[in-house]
């Protein structure tokens, strides 16, 4: 059995920005089911979901700092959630890494600096827990300097650092070293510091003894300066010590045949009980009720990387044809305001909400013939699981993730039984339309999309199978 410290800076369903905080809610759960003693960490934010109670631990003096650790569980598990408390830093209003206006905290490199260094102590066994980590598991820039910090320890646990997204990458100016009194060893271009600046996220790529990210294709995808954001040099030197683990999903929160909140369940027996979904959902967006019409639907951030500005531009040639699109999401103002215009244009084939809405999101998943996702990158991507789950075929960019998890409706995938959607390589609006109008072709040998569906419901997005690999990865270690 290993003792393993999940280190992230958000937790489903504690706090939750993106995809990062449904893998650290579900992956240790699925560790301890395999056996393993699991922990998180994570701060102590003013806005933490908290169901049960939390139980004082200890106080680590740091900096200077007097910080105290809580622990609680994650929901229906034994696996401790350890939570690190300073509340001048943790307890404000807002996200995890902005203020209530997207602005990012003016103090993230100490907030997460000091995360790191309380990870550090709790893994070492010198935070009064009596437990002492055999693995540290790091992930995304917010917690780099953990295996940073841990290569200075004589006697220390093996780190794994997981890339969710390099886009994102904790630089700071030098300045930021020096007042934060990290070890001058650590600035150095082996460690921390990257042309000239401190970087939290070179420094986890530069000292972890293995890394990960949460696809196979995206593990090759960041070894090119398209997809490295600087960083590809020193990926490809340690590339025999990075590789892929896909993500799995929750497969009870997603799951057709139990969901409480769309209209009506269903399986790959009763396929055509689906349809009860596609009518609400068509009533929910105010569009004619049609069982014939594909309804295309799509949940996402607005934001550059999910190829917002493609299905923009393709709208009006696509409403050309018989079909409902159906968009949920938010974020870029822009993006949501020229995609509402578009829905006042053509109001009885385009329905566009704006907002976070969960509910809304299980139906589109549960009601849709089609789920689009031409992101430009995608590290992992969890909707075009979902979809398959649902029997709602997706049509995907070939990038990270979606390459790796959706198979393209070709001759021999459809008669080998193997194809699951739609898969185009360029970030192109005319390889998307041609691979629309594809699937509309499909669609209307209901023979064939009711196999494609079946092949895609079937399929296992359980996370066991990811835990098993990382437990192995673990192992080697
Ligand atoms: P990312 O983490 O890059 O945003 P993922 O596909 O990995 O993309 O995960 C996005 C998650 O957030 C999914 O669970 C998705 O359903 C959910 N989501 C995104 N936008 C919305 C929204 N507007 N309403 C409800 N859920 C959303």
């Amino acid at each position: 059995m290993k003792k393993i410290l999940f280190v992230s800076s958000e937790v489903q369903p504690l706090i939750k920005t993106g995809g990062l905080a449904d893998v650290a809610g579900s992956l240790p759960i699925a560790l301890a089911e395999l056996g393993q003693d699991v922990r998180v960490i994570l701060p102590k934010y003013q806005s933490l979901k908290l169901d049960s109670e939390i139980e004082y631990r200890c106080t680590l003096r740091i900096d200077n700092r007097d910080v105290n650790i809580f622990q609680t569980y994650l929901p229906n598990s034994l696996v401790i959630a350890l939570l690190v408390d300073s509340p001048d830093y943790f307890s404000k209003a807002g996200n995890p890494y902005t203020d209530e206006y997207g602005n990012a905290w003016a103090d993230n490199a100490d907030r997460f600096a000091l995360f790191c260094r309380i990870a550090v102590e709790v893994s070492q066994n010198r935070a009064y827990l009596d437990w002492k980590a055999d693995v540290v598991h790091c992930n995304d820039w917010q917690t780099g300097l953990v295996p940073a910090l841990l290569t200075l320890e004589p006697q220390r646990p093996a780190t794994v650092f997981t890339i969710h997204n390099m886009a994102y990458q904790g630089n700071f100016p030098q300045e930021t070293f020096y007042r934060l009194n990290l070890p001058g060893q650590l600035w150095s271009m082996n460690a921390l510091e990257y042309h000239g600046m401190l970087s939290f996220l070179k420094g986890g790529l530069a000292t972890a003894d293995h890394i990960t990210t949460v696809s196979p294709t995206y593990a090759l995808e960041v070894q090119t300066a398209e997809y490295g954001y600087g960083l590809e040099g020193l990926l490809q030197h340690r590339h025999h010590e990075l590789n892929g683990i896909i993500n799995g999903i929750d497969t009870d929160e997603w799951n057709p045949e139990t969901d409480v909140r769309i209209a009506q369940t269903f399986s790959v027996e009763n396929l055509d009980q689906k349809n009860i979904n596609k009518t609400t959902l068509q009533q929910r967006s105010n569009l004619p009720e049609n069982t014939n019409i594909p309804v295309i639907g799509l949940i996402s951030r607005l934001v550059d990387q999910k190829g917002i500005d493609l299905v923009i531009e393709c709208l009006e040639d696509l409403v050309t044809y018989p079909i409902q699109f159906i968009l949920l999401g938010s974020g870029d103002k822009g993006f949501e305001h020229r995609l509402k215009n578009l829905s006042y244009l053509f109001p009885d084939k385009i329905a566009i909400t704006i907002g976070y809405n969960e509910d809304l999101a299980h139906l589109i998943e549960a009601g849709s013939d089609i789920f689009l996702m031409p992101s430009r990158f995608e590290p992992c991507g969890l909707n075009q699981m979902y979809s398959q789950r649902y029997g709602t075929l997706p049509i995907v960019r070939k990038t990270g993730g979606l390459a790796d998890t959706v198979i393209d409706a070709m001759p021999e995938t459809i008669a080998n039984k193997t194809a699951s959607g739609f898969v185009f390589d360029e970030a192109a609006t005319g390889a998307m339309l041609e691979t629309i109008k594809r699937a509309l072709l499909l669609y209307d040998n209901q023979k064939i999309w009711k196999q494609l569906q079946k092949n895609a419901m079937l399929k296992d997005f359980s996370w066991r199978q990811s835990a098993e690999q990382y437990l192995n990865l673990y192992n080697h270690l």
